[in-house]
């Protein structure tokens, strides 16, 4: 078929390149319309030319060929009759183009070789508002002029260009883009005219490139079929010198272009169209359509999933059937600008797979690899052994011989290549490019899609992660407490078996243990000694370097290999400090028992996890050291308080002694035996509210020592009660004390002075607190494990929030200072310290109907239980609760 006899080829501007123009053409155009004038010197001086007539022209935009680089109408006949030929190659693809972006708001134009406008198709609507603001004089034309731009463009580099118009010219556009492909003379490589595709196509931008790529393509061909004898003799005499080198890549890869398109041209003089030739057309079509079901099902089956593996596999295997490969392998370039290891597709699964994973490696340093993945161009080599570079390498080490490398292009920029190689020379004709690239562009967004996804997923699943450990910190009342439940969440969280934390002493240095999960029960926490050892050898480095560390035990995993930590049984680990500013609190380890393949995503998460839980660890210290500062604070005003309490507790009977020693002294005061005695109890009493507060607080140091000796007997409480009750009464006259006692309690081993001193205490401040005539009431009983004394008064009561700290030392409530009741706070302290040293406990409730009631328990000693006939207790003094 004629259509094998000539080579095919595409150039198509880099995204960057693309970028950098549309940089400079805003630049030129906001110089422009600051001055007016386009004398700024450009290389696309083709661009401003079209830029000077059209701003000087008078333009019908409803009329559907605007001259728009023709200042007269009939010189716009002149043009389009010129370019005959051009038009009628362009017609069926603008049709097809037409068709694919129906109602799509579009505007197709074709150019000539200067840029003036041959054909324009599309949207009525769209393009009288193109022309309005592109040219029509005392319209917005300088606005856009993007159209104009990327035709202009397209004929100065010779690229496919795209502009994104919305972003550098016109702002009334939500995203305006235009893509302009030069079409080149078929035999002579010289570029003929443009054609331009300009709409809302953000979403489909890096698929217009390649599609329009792919037209310009059609047209050639399809000039290449209407080129007659006298045809071609016309053009050549326009384009007399054949320029072979203008054909991008083919020539530097030594490819012998010239003897084909030499024969292909004699072919063609010698010829006149012949049936041959109609039927031909026919196959032609024929196989475009199959072409376009074969390549919309590769399509589909590229599109199927969601996963970037599977996509690469589907990727490498549709190729292969779209274009009868035995291989395909599909190239991805990393952002280092390393090729990551291929997908490999082989139709038998024995061959050459190994010499394709390497073909990157041998295109290295070569035009093929920089023309792909710098300028996103395909590279076509009929026969390996044509090229001067590649034909040893490629041929004899690695069996191919021919070779197709198709650019997968995004919005991006070049993301990889397809690499379509063959054992034998291939005449690779325009229409496997067209469906190679067209596969490859189709690719390149459903790789791009299986990208987004799978960034898309790790994202969530950090939200996931992040939010679930926030939730847990926040719940925690102090994280250091609960630091396995932390750590085996996070382990979890992570999906991994087995984590340590290890806490830095900031004092020495050294790290400490605090917690563990998954490790075999049977293990030695000590870090020194195996199988701890590795682990605590990376935590050290992780602290001191404050950099978290991922290790893998899996081979080529292209991470560091420890291998004491395989001998402990663990896999991959992940080492993250704790860090709170510029202080590292601890190390957080967690690893898997078998390869997990964990990549520096989840080091990253893994971090920020260990940077929540440091500044969490932080916090919680922060509060704690803030309670102990309150609790010191609290402690200091109460010392304070008790100072002053007992200075005047102390001073008072002092004083009162000394007025009594003096009336003493001066004998001539004392008038009767009477006084005489007065004065002496008044020494006496004074003297031992003085022994007593002196003795409380011997007791209460004591306790406060933990040194509070006991001096226990086997004691009848009962009795011991009763004494101490009489003797109350006695000594505070007119006091009736209602008693309620048991007379089943047993013996009780406990020390009989002790608690009479707490009794006394109790009746003391029950007679105190309330008002003298309020009953106080005495009741016991006996559990069949402790005896319960209860000491209840009519007095104020105390408030819920007090009745803990009423056993504080030196604890007063203000409404007793308020009432300058006399007192130091020291009584019900020293009355728990001796409770608690019999094992017991004390505590105070409300009584029903107003007052309080001070309970005691105390707990027979084991072996002395008497458990036989008893039922739980009945509360023997109601309590509110
Ligand atoms: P003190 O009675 O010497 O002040 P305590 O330690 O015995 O010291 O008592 C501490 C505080 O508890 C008292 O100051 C008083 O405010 C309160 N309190 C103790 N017992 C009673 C009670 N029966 N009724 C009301 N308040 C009491």
């Amino acid at each position: 078929m004629t259509s094998q006899l000539y080579r095919v080829n595409l150039s198509i501007a880099s995204p960057s390149e693309i970028e950098r123009t549309a940089r400079q053409l805003r630049a030129i155009r906001e110089g422009f319309l600051t001055t007016g004038s386009l004398s700024t010197h450009t290389p696309r001086s083709l661009i401003l030319e079209s830029w000077q007539r059209c701003h000087t022209m008078h333009v019908n935009p409803s009329r559907r060929f605007a001259p728009l680089a023709v200042a007269r109408e009939s010189q716009l006949y002149q043009v389009r009759e010129a370019n005959e030929l051009l038009i009628r190659a362009t017609h069926s693809v603008m049709g097809h183009l037409t068709d694919f972006l129906a109602g799509s708001g579009y505007v197709i134009v074709l150019s000539d070789a200067k840029g003036c406008l041959l054909d324009v198709l599309g949207d009525a609507g769209i393009r009288r508002r193109l022309a309005r603001i592109d040219f029509v004089p005392g319209g917005d034309w300088s606005e856009a002029a993007a159209g104009t731009n990327a035709i202009g463009t397209a004929l100065a580099d010779r690229h496919v260009v795209q502009l994104m118009a919305a972003e550098h010219y016109c702002d009334g556009w939500t995203d305006l883009t235009c893509t302009a492909a030069p079409i080149r003379h078929p035999f002579t490589g010289e570029v003929m005219g443009v054609l331009d595709v300009t709409g809302d196509y953000r979403l489909i931008r890096s698929f217009l490139t390649n599609s329009l790529a792919a037209a310009a393509l059609e047209v050639q061909q399809e000039l290449s079929t209407l080129l007659t004898p006298t045809n071609v003799r016309e053009s050549q005499s326009k384009f007399p010198t054949v320029t072979v080198g203008l054909l991008n890549g083919m020539n530097s890869l030594g490819v012998d272009i010239d003897n084909k398109v030499q024969r292909h041209t004699d072919e063609k003089l010698l010829q006149s169209p012949t049936p041959g030739d109609i039927w031909s057309q026919l196959n032609l079509q024929q196989r475009r359509t199959r072409d376009a079901e074969l390549l919309a099902a590769a399509a589909g089956a590229i599109s199927a999933s969601l996963d970037l593996e599977v996509t690469l596999e589907n990727v490498a295997e549709q190729a292969g059937h779209l274009l009868k490969l035995e291989n395909a392998a599909v190239f991805l370039f990393e952002e280092t600008g390393e090729t990551m290891s291929p997908h490999i597709w082989s139709r038998d699964n024995s061959s050459r797979l190994e010499s394709l994973r390497d073909l990157e490696a041998m295109l290295g340093g070569t035009d093929a690899v920089s023309l792909v993945r710098e300028r996103g161009e395909p590279v076509i080599i009929d026969d390996v052994f044509s090229s001067t570079t590649l034909s040893v390498a490629l041929s004899e080490l690695m069996g191919i011989r021919s070779l197709a490398l198709l650019p997968l292009v995004t919005a991006r920029g070049v993301i990889g290549f397809i690499a379509a190689p063959r054992s034998m020379p291939y005449n690779w004709v325009t229409n496997d490019v067209r469906l190679g690239l067209a596969l490859a562009a189709q690719s390149a967004t459903a790789i791009e899609n299986a990208r987004l996804f799978s960034i898309l997923q790790q994202h969530n699943r950090r939200i996931e992660v992040l939010n679930a450990m926030a939730q847990l910190l926040s719940t925690l009342p102090d994280p250091n407490q609960h630091l396995e439940l932390v750590l085996k969440r996070i382990t979890e969280i992570m999906d991994l078996d087995a984590g340590i934390v290890l806490l830095l002493d900031q004092n020495t240095g050294s790290l400490t243990l605090v917690a563990h999960c998954g490790l075999p029960e049977t293990v030695s926490l000590d870090l020194y000694d195996l199988p701890l050892r590795p682990l605590h050898e990376i935590a050290c480095l992780v602290a001191t370097t404050r950099e978290s560390l991922l290790t893998c035990c899996e081979e080529n995993s292209g991470r560091i290999i420890y291998e004491p930590l395989q001998a402990i049984g663990f896999s991959d680990l992940m080492a993250v400090p704790l860090l709170a500013g510029q202080t590292t609190l601890g190390v957080l380890l967690v690893g898997s028992h078998s390869p997990r393949g964990l990549t520096d995503e989840d080091l990253a998460l893994f971090t920020t996890i260990g940077q929540q839980l440091g500044l969490t660890l932080k916090n919680a210290q922060l509060l704690r050291s803030a309670t102990e500062m309150d609790a010191l604070r609290e402690a200091d005003r109460l010392k304070s308080g008790f100072i002053a309490a007992v200075s005047h507790d102390l001073r008072s009977p002092l004083t009162a002694i000394r007025a009594s020693v003096e009336s003493l002294l001066d004998r001539r005061e004392i008038q009767t035996a009477w006084e005489l005695d007065h004065l002496l109890h008044n020494i006496a009493g004074q003297t031992s509210r003085l022994g007593r507060l002196v003795d409380q607080l011997l007791d209460l140091s004591r306790i406060e020592a933990g040194v509070l000796s006991l001096d226990r007997d086997w004691t009848e409480l009962p009795v011991l009660i009763a004494d101490t009750l009489a003797k109350f009464e006695e000594l505070n006259n007119g006091c009736q004390v209602e008693r309620d006692l048991s007379t089943d309690l047993p013996l009780h081993y406990v020390d009989p002075d002790r608690l009479i001193q707490v009794l006394w205490n109790l009746l003391e401040n029950a007679n105190k607190y309330a008002s003298p005539r309020s009953s106080i009431k005495v009741e016991t009983r006996w559990t069949g494990t402790e005896v319960l004394i209860g000491v209840a008064d009519r007095g104020p009561g105390i408030p819920a929030g007090e009745r803990e700290k009423i056993f504080q030392h030196f604890y007063r409530l203000d409404r007793d200072y308020r009432a300058h009741t006399q007192g130091s706070g020291l009584g019900l302290a020293i009355c728990r310290g001796i409770v608690q040293a019999h094992g017991g406990r004390i505590w105070v409730e409300d009584r029903p109907g107003g007052g309080s009631i001070f309970r005691i328990a105390l707990p027979l000693p084991p072996d002395s239980v008497v458990l036989e006939g008893l039922d739980e207790p009945e509360l023997y003094i109601a309590s509110t609760t």
